[in-house]
C-alpha cells in the first residue's frame, strides 16, 4: 500500500516494511536542518557507542558532556538523552550548516525521522509534511528501503538481545530505586569504557569464569561488550546465568576471608 499523498502528523494509519511512502531529505529544501533542534532524543545502546567513535572520545567524555540523565518513573530504569545546546536555539550540538557532522553514527531516532515505530514491525509518520517538507517530494520508497539506507536493521539484532533487560515484566513490578543499581545499569547499557574498566580491573575475572575467546571479544569490541554487559544485566537483575559462571574457589575464598575477619574482630 502507498502512504504519504498527504501527510499529517496525526495519520493513524500504520505502515509495514512492504508499504510505500513519498519523501526525500537533501541540503536544498528549505526545512534543512529544522528537525536537529529542540527535539528530545533519547539515546539508545548503540547510540553512544558509534557517537563516541564519530567524535573520537570515551563514552564516559560522551555521557558527560553530551547527555542527560533521565529515570523512567514506573520501571526506576536509567536512560539517557541528547543535551541541546539552550544557549544556541536549543540546536543538536552535532547540526552544522551543512548538516549532521556525526552523520554516519548519528542516533537511530534521526535515522527514522521522520517515522516512528513501537516495536520495528508497524511505522507511523511522527510529523507531517507541513513540518517536514520532505514527506511532499515525489520519492517513492518502501519502508524496508528506508530501515536499509538509514541502518535501522544494524538495530534489530541488539534491541532483541536488550529487550528482556530494558523491557522486562520483573522491573514494573519492582521498580530500581537504589541509586548504585542505577548507576552501574546506566554504566553497562551506555558507558562502554567504564564498563570494560570494571570488568578488566576489578575482581570481575576472579569471580565469574568466562571463556577465553568471550575475553578477547569484548576487550575491543564496543558492541560484543554491550551484549556481555547485558547478560551481566540479566544476572545481576534477574539472576539469569546464561554463560556467567561464578568461579566457586573464590566464593570459598571470599567466605574464608569473611570468616576469618569475624573471628578476628570478636
Ligand atoms: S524536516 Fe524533514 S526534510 Fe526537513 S531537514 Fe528534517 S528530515 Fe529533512
Ligand atoms: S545528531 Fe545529527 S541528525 Fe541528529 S539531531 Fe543532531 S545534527 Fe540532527
Amino acid at each position: 500500500m502507498k502512504f504519504g499523498d498527504k501527510t499529517t502528523e496525526n495519520d493513524a494509519q500504520l505502515m509495514t516494511w512492504d508499504d510505500t511512502f513519498c519523501f526525500r531529505c537533501h541540503p536544498g529544501i528549505d526545512c534543512f536542518n529544522s528537525c536537529c533542534k529542540d527535539v528530545t532524543i533519547f539515546l539508545d545502546p548503540l547510540d553512544v557507542i558509534r557517537l563516541r567513535k564519530a567524535l573520537n572520545i570515551s563514552s564516559t567524555d560522551f555521557i558527560e558532556t553530551y547527555t542527560h540523565r533521565v529515570l523512567s518513573q514506573k520501571s526506576g530504569l536509567p536512560a539517557v538523552v541528547l543535551k541541546m545546546d539552550k544557549d544556541n536555539d536549543k540546536k543538536c550540538p552535532f547540526v552544522a550548516e551543512k548538516g549532521c557532522t556525526v552523520y554516519e553514527g548519528r542516533p537511530y531516532s534521526c535515522r527514522l525521522y521522520p517515522l516512528d515505530t513501537e516495536q520495528g514491525v508497524e511505522y507511523s509518520f511522527i510529523v507531517g509534511e507541513d513540518t517536514c517538507h520532505g514527506l511532499k517530494d515525489s520519492t517513492e520508497l518502501t519502508v524496508e528501503d528506508w530501515r536499509r539506507d538509514q541502518g535501522l536493521r544494524d538495530y534489530d539484532d541488539i534491541d532483541h538481545n536488550l529487550k528482556d533487560v530494558m523491557h522486562a515484566d520483573e522491573l514494573w513490578e519492582d521498580k530500581i530505586a537504589d541509586p548504585r543499581m542505577q548507576d552501574m545499569i546506566l554504566m553497562a547499557l551506555y558507558d562502554v569504557d567504564r564498563f570494560r574498566e570494571f570488568v578488566f580491573d576489578s575482581s570481575f575475572l576472579q569471580k565469574f569464569r568466562i571463556d577465553d575467546d568471550i575475553i578477547d571479544k569484548i576487550r575491543n569490541d564496543d558492541v560484543a561488550m554491550l551484549y556481555f554487559a547485558a547478560q551481566w544485566l540479566r544476572f545481576a537483575l534477574f539472576g539469569k546465568k546464561g554463560f556467567l559462571k561464578i568461579d566457586k574457589d573464590f566464593l570459598e575464598k571470599k567466605k574464608h576471608e569473611v570468616l576469618s575477619k569475624g573471628k578476628k574482630e570478636k
